[in-house]
């Protein structure tokens, strides 16, 4: 079975600010994978524990997958799995 877990940060869009779109993470996550495993929105904590161990199954954990590709949902992401792209 193919892995490859894509982990979705949930943000919320608030109102915006001059012009620009602004974002707000809610503190929760979801974790994907084509092999159907679908946690839901959960505790980010919860989530990157789910996000760890299931890469950790995959072969080819090359780089962090997450959704939406904005720079708050890559800081949220950086903050929850930081410590798996270190080693
Ligand atoms: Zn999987």
């Amino acid at each position: 079975m193919l892995h490859e877990p894509l982990i979705v940060a949930e943000i919320r869009e608030l109102d915006p600010e001059d012009g620009w779109t602004r974002f707000e993470a809610t503190g929760r996550a979801c974790v994907v994978c084509p092999c159907g495993l679908n946690t839901d929105f959960i505790d980010k904590a919860e989530a990157a524990q789910q996000y760890r161990d299931h890469a950790q199954a995959s072969p080819t954990r090359a780089a962090v997958r997450h959704h939406p590709e904005t720079a708050e949902a890559s800081s949220v992401m950086h903050d929850m799995l930081g410590e798996i792209t270190r080693d």
